[in-house]
């Protein structure tokens, strides 16, 4: 059969189907399956993606046979309207519109009223006995031609048409009399002369394939480029273009336009949805010169036109099985759907459709399942600004956990637990943020750093404590302690701010803020995502508090918990301190002696809060001058306390500064050093684990060994584990189960991971760490130079963000399949932020991990990327 390059579409005879996507386009594909449906179409066809691959490989022209194609099917059009292209006295007008696989909304180009020409448009106005009508339409064809065509900027036929409003003391442009419009068309052609140097083409076929060729052009003009960039489109042929008989909304009070939807995209309630205009074209609409009407009230205006509407989106509906969004046009009391696409939505109104389609059979659980995109379930676990209201965004940073907050801002993590402890709302603005700051951001509404990417400090605490954060905000910077400038402004401590979050935006002022709402659809939602998927979801949870908040979530156990967070809280920190400047192991005993019960009664909140599931605790990893203050005020203020004299602590601060200390001091190096802190911490978990044994509970407890790197280190602190732990058993007569294991964060352990898994009785990928450690960039520094690389297409996207499944990927297979060659019982997880991402997520259960682990609040997110990936394996 010969290549096929043209579709016709029309009630008598339709060439393509909606399968056909990837040729026809997404407008394309479906305005042949109305067709096919029996919906009133105006007719006309589709010139497929392949043509505009070859329209770029013919030097910007379409080969002969597609001219002579598109010659044939235009003749089967003029026969199917009963009119020609051009014909002076009944002209048929056709629109040119882009379209393709994936829609790309006003990112290519459309041509209206073509065929228009001098002597048409009398024919026109003859025709539709409306004069104003008509030359209305050849003015809007010409300046659109001239635009999208000819490429003469859209504003000077703007300022055109001011110019004649402004002379004859008009308003709106529906007030131009036909003079008054012919008047702008003479000018507009005037136009055309100067910039071209040659006259508005008169020959409907010049403009038809002039029209053609700049949609085919507009495939690869800079916004659409950038939008496919920035929307990660990539695959496709190109766009087709549709060529459609033209109908018209402003014939009069029986002809209208109008867009609706089968169901409420905001709600999801089962009730038509939209809104019309009577005598108005489609733009008029989006121009907002006159107030669309609620589509109910089309049922008074015209009940024959309503109830058809109505006929028509129950077949597309049970026909597509999704909630669809339609445009139409009532030309002179006649209906016609010009679009069907499936409906963007809110996060409510998507769990709502899924769960009511699913119950009216129109769907099954998995179709409901894969109906909702997990990070659209953020909109639903957290505040958010509330929509009904206008603001500007005053600058933008890293969007690095999600939700909204509004407050005061204070300059100092003390500021916001004294202010939030009169009852003040505040936000936290630093440059960074470290361990001890932890009190202040859990005070806090919301978290501003000015520096840091995704996985600094203050990016992973506030996404662990579900706190709104925006992080690497380089458009502040903070002065002093008591004044920042954002953009330029000077904003002080008291001063109101809001957060956006999700977006990495920091506005002005006060705004309102929406709290979500946990709907019974939601809950049906969640237990269908939980009968579906096979992947265990687990939490990053450092307290009692934020386990009992992941267990709410659905967390199945602890992937993580990070115990250096628990140093800071009451009084540990005066212990730790004393244990980090004890000069020798007794001074350090004698210090670990006073954090163990606070230890232990840490561990066993963890451990009632995750009664029954697995709760993974990773001992001591930040390097130790963490703990340690730094600025020489606080040094002095610290040695006062602990009646130590100021210069031996600085000088025990000095010594503990490493020019690189994420590469430093830490991890399993630091146990190395000091096994009494690794001995505490472990006989603080098992202690705490028999205590909550004693009382019921079931535990689990796992012990992980953070930053190893070789197979002696995890040898070396296996063995001084076990011993710690036969001691209690031996002390006190009893046993428990427990394991032990390791974090996998350095390329090497992957690389070894056979030797390591000889051992090891579980692995957790630790990928904020192998991100770092595998392209060596600095976790905390990267925010400086990733927007380049991501904006100049080095780089697709942030790999502290998406898992890198290339490079960083790769590494993690090589690690499990030797791990699991090694030991097939090897337990595998994920606790690196990418736990929670659901493209990261998928790519862990491809691997065969066991479970993923991420912060409390995106526990149902990563469910569904679990469920939606199991789904995806098995089609
Ligand atoms: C990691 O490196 O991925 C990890 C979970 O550990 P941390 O973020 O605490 O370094
Ligand atoms: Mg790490």
């Amino acid at each position: 059969m010969p290549k096929k390059y043209v579709y016709f579409f029309s009630k008598e005879k339709t060439d393509g189907t909606r399968d056909l996507k990837d040729l026809l386009g997404g407008k394309g594909a479906n305005l042949a399956e109305m067709c096919n449906l029996g919906l009133p179409i105006p007719p006309g066809f589709t010139l497929s993606s392949e043509v505009c691959e070859l329209f770029y490989e013919n030097d910007n022209q379409c080969p002969s046979e597609v001219v002579r194609e598109v010659d044939e099917n235009l003749r089967e059009l003029e026969k199917t309207n009963g009119k020609k292209l051009g014909d002076p006295d009944d002209p048929l007008l056709v629109s040119v519109r882009s379209g393709a696989a994936i829609s790309m909304p006003g990112m290519m180009d459309t041509v209206l009223n073509l065929g228009l020409n001098d002597q048409s448009v009398k024919g026109l106005a003859r025709q539709s006995r409306d004069a104003r009508f008509a030359t209305d339409s050849y003015r809007r064809f010409i300046q659109m031609f001239g635009d999208v065509v000819l490429g003469i900027p859209h504003g000077k036929f703007e300022e055109i048409l001011d110019y004649v409003k402004t002379e004859a003391d008009i308003r709106f442009d529906v007030d131009l009399s036909v003079d008054q419009l012919r008047n702008i068309i003479e000018r507009y052609k005037k136009l055309i002369r100067e910039e071209t140097g040659d006259h508005f083409p008169q020959d409907p076929q010049d403009q038809l394939w002039k029209s053609i060729h700049a949609v085919f052009g507009s495939w690869n003009n800079e916004r659409a480029i950038k939008y496919r960039q920035m929307n990660k489109i990539e695959g496709l042929r190109g766009t087709a273009v549709n060529i459609q008989t033209m109908v018209f909304g402003n014939l009069g009070k029986d002809s209208g336009t109008g867009v609706t939807f089968s169901r409420n995209p905001s709600t999801g309630e089962n009730r038509y949805y939209g809104e019309y205009l009577i005598n108005a074209q489609g733009e008029d609409v989006v121009a907002g010169i006159r107030d669309p009407k609620d589509i109910a009230e089309l049922e008074k205006d015209n009940p024959v036109i309503y109830r058809e509407l109505l006929h028509y989106k129950k077949i597309l509906e049970e026909h597509y099985k999704d909630m669809q969004d339609m445009e139409f046009t009532i030309q002179r009391g006649t209906l016609y759907f010009l679009q069907t696409r499936t409906g963007k939505r809110t996060a409510p109104a998507a769990i709502k459709i899924a769960i009511d389609m699913l119950e009216e059979g129109l769907i099954n659980r998995e179709e409901a399942v894969m109906r909702v995109a997990p990070d659209q379930l953020d909109q639903l676990l957290h505040p958010a600004i509330d929509p009904d209201q206008e603001y500007s965004v005053l600058a933008r940073g890293l969007p690095a956990s999600p939700g909204a907050a509004v407050g005061r801002i204070v300059f100092s993590a003390q500021a916001a637990e004294q202010q939030a402890g009169k009852g003040e709302q505040v936000i936290l603005v630093r440059k960074e943020t470290s361990p001890e700051d932890i009190g202040g951001m859990d005070a806090a509404q919301g978290i501003l750093t000015s520096t840091g990417g995704m996985t600094s400090h203050a990016a992973v605490v506030a996404r662990g404590m579900g706190k709104c954060c925006v992080v690497g905000c380089q458009q502040m910077v903070i002065r002093d302690s008591s004044h920042c400038e954002i953009s330029g402004k000077t904003y002080r401590e008291g001063d109101y701010l809001t957060l956006d979050g999700t977006k990495g935006e920091v506005i002005d002022g006060q705004l309102k803020l929406k709290t979500p709402e946990i709907s019974d659809d939601f809950q049906k939602f969640i237990h269908i995502i939980n009968e579906t998927k096979d992947m265990g979801v687990r939490t990053n949870a450092d307290t009692p508090k934020d386990s009992a908040v992941a267990r709410k979530f659905g967390a199945e156990g602890i992937g993580l918990c990070r115990t250096e967070h628990m140093f800071f809280e009451g009084d540990r920190i005066d212990a730790v301190r004393e244990m980090i400047l004890s000069a020798d192991t007794r001074g350090r005993e004698k210090a670990l002696a006073k954090i163990l019960p606070m230890q232990v009664e840490d561990f066993e909140g963890i451990f009632k809060a995750m009664d029954g599931l697995p709760v993974t605790i990773r001992l001591l990893d930040p390097p130790l001058h963490e703990f340690l203050p730094h600025q020489d005020s606080e040094i002095e203020e610290l040695a006062r306390t602990m009646h130590v004299d100021p210069r031996r602590l600085q000088e025990k601060v000095n010594s503990l500064k490493e020019l690189n200390p994420m590469l430093g001091h830490r991890g399993c190096r630091l146990a190395i050093t000091y096994p009494e802190i690794a001995r505490m911490q472990t006989r603080a978990i098992i202690e705490a684990a028999l205590k909550a044994q004693n009382e019921g509970i079931r535990v689990f407890p796992e012990i992980m060994i953070p930053l190893t790197g070789t197979e002696t280190e995890f040898n070396y602190l296996k063995k001084i584990i076990e011993e710690e732990i036969q001691g209690i058993f031996d002390r006190g007569k009893t046993d428990i189960e427990y394991k032990i294991g390791t974090m996998i964060e350095i390329p090497r352990a992957c690389l070894v991971a056979d030797r390591i898994a000889a051992a090891a009785e579980f692995f957790s990928f630790g990928t904020n760490d192998l991100t770092q450690m595998t392209f060596g960039y600095s976790r905390d520094d990267a925010g400086v130079f990733l927007p380049d690389y991501i904006s100049k297409g080095i780089l697709p996207r942030d790999p502290f963000q998406v898992l890198d499944t290339e490079g960083v990927g790769k590494l993690v297979k090589i690690a499990l399949e030797k791990g699991r060659g090694q030991n097939p019982h090897l337990k595998v997880g994920i606790c690196g932020e990418h736990g929670g991402e659901p493209a990261s997520v998928e790519f862990c259960y491809q691997a065969g991990m066991d479970y993923v682990s991420c912060s409390p609040y995106r526990v149902p997110i990563a469910k569904l990327a679990a469920a939606q990936a199991r789904i995806k394996k098995q089609r």
